[in-house]
């Protein structure tokens, strides 16, 4: 299902925690940010220390099972195995179970995997587990991250940042998110207020924040550089770059990327900022094919929207996402729907960021059923419980259709993907097979999809 191959690392930089020990480095970075930054010195003994009722391990008995790795197997500190157990988990993703005893030592990871593995929680678990093991109680400054975590879009890093919200709940640690598209000063006001620990950020509002002196990388120990691929294809690299060189260099830190695909741009990039990583690959199809019913339908181009509606209308059509290529036709759809009774949500780029945030929002609490949206948009939608993915036109990046249809048959369950293919790109499908390694069936929609009432 997946291979992996073992990198060695020097004992030194087994333990990248380039300040934890070190009060001379954290207190030079101090006076650096003391010139430029806005940041504030605080003490990091958080003031609020609720009472909450001691929890231990018993409340969370997971039995051992074959081919199967437990969180409890892998020595966790009880307020991380607190917060596992509140989100439901039980026993470790595959790519939680290859990755977590390699990076839970301190190596570098390079991880080629999709959404929907369970990516995001091996790297917070990294991440939280090194916090709470070397704790910094000298003064410290308010913007200074211990942790760096960088993803192309802003649903995404909602997405990671509420992740990292649930699994540090039980701790003292802080989070904050910094987006484009919504108030710098607001974001300025919470990175202020606070000792910051975990940065999840884009690119373009983190450099924003270190241009202007307001946030300072020079104390980061865990770099995670999230959907690289997608980075590359955004022209965010430049960007991400400057975050790379802002941080302290790669064998003082620990570096950890992930990437749904590995290009020779990708693992040049791995090759610059990371020392002989564990490197672990997830098969791009396994995430899909495993649950999702893939049915394409060959229907003209004129009877797609017909086709659109019916299937929308269908009773075992609980939840759905529409995929359109481009935004134009994501706005096209998302007013055409509209107008024919189906309530529908739209993502995509030209949605103002907190439409977006509401949208997806509604439809989470199901309160409405159909989301359109386009490929950019749609990285960040995280639910489980989707039923139907329908492609309304093929994507022109295999990568994108598998992508796609893995946001139906989450978390164990079934779902299913329709995609509407017609004369101006069923030959896409070509690619989209070589990708899967298998073929799909072509078939025409049934009749009562045809139907024009
Ligand atoms: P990701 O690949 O990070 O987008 O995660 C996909 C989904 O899997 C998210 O909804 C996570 O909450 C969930 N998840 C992550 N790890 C586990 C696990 N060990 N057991 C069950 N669900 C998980």
């Amino acid at each position: 299902m997946f291979s992996k191959w073992f990198g060695n690392k020097s004992a030194s930089s087994s333990t990248p925690n380039n300040s934890k020990a070190d009060g001379s480095k954290a207190s030079s970075s101090a006076a650096s940010a003391s010139k430029k930054s806005s940041a504030k010195k605080t003490n990091p003994k958080r003031a609020k220390k609720s009472k909450k009722p001691v929890w231990s391990l018993d409340q969370f008995p997971i039995p051992e099972k074959e081919g199967s790795t437990r969180f409890h197997d892998l020595d966790l500190p009880l307020p991380m195995m607190h917060a596992i157990a509140d989100l439901g988990f039980e026993y470790c993703s595959p790519i939680q179970a290859a990755v977590l005893p390699h990076t839970l030592d301190g190596l570098d990871a390079v991880g080629k995997a999709q959404t929907g593995t369970g990516k995001t929680a091996a790297f917070l678990i990294t991440a939280i587990c090194d916090l709470l093991a070397n704790p910094i109680s000298d003064e410290r400054y308010t913007a200074e991250p211990r942790v760096v975590v960088i993803a192309p879009t802003r649903e995404l890093v909602m997405q990671i940042a509420k992740d990292a919200e649930d699994l540090t709940k039980h701790t003292d640690l802080h989070v904050e998110m910094l987006i484009g598209g919504v108030d710098y000063a607001g974001q300025l006001k919470r990175v202020q207020r606070n000792v910051v620990d975990i940065v999840v950020a884009t690119p373009g509002r983190l450099i924003d924040f270190m241009t202007r002196g307001d946030l300072q990388l020079g104390l980061v120990e865990i770099m995670v550089i999230d959907e690289a691929d997608r980075m590359l294809d955004m022209g965010f690299i430049p960007q991400v770059r400057r975050v790379v060189r802002a941080c302290p260099p790669k064998d003082q830190r620990q570096t950890l990327l992930f990437s749904a695909t590995f290009t020779e741009d990708v693992i040049r990039l791995t090759e610059q900022w990371t020392i002989d990583p564990v490197r672990i690959e997830m098969e791009p199809d396994r995430v899909a094919a495993d649950t999702v019913d893939q049915k394409v339908y060959m229907v003209g181009a004129k009877d797609k929207f017909q086709v659109l509606k019916n299937i929308l209308k269908s009773d075992n059509v609980s939840s759905a996402i529409v995929f359109a290529n481009r935004r134009d036709q994501t706005r096209w759809l998302f007013d055409k729907l509209n107008k024919t009774s189906i309530t529908c949500g739209m993502l995509s780029g030209e949605v103002a960021q907190q439409k977006r945030t509401s949208t997806l929002k509604r439809f989470k609490d199901g309160n409405i059923k159909v989301l359109v949206a386009t490929d950019v948009a749609g990285r960040g939608i995280h639910i489980n419980g989707i039923s139907h993915v329908i492609n309304y036109n093929l994507p022109e990046d295999p990568e994108d259709y598998v992508h796609r249809i893995g946001r139906t048959g989450r978390a164990g369950e079934t779902g299913t993907s329709i995609s509407l293919a017609c004369e101006d790109d069923a030959f896409m499908l070509l690619d989209i097979e070589a990708l899967l390694g298998e073929k799909l069936a072509c078939e025409q929609p049934p009749l009562e999809y045809m139907d024009e009432s």
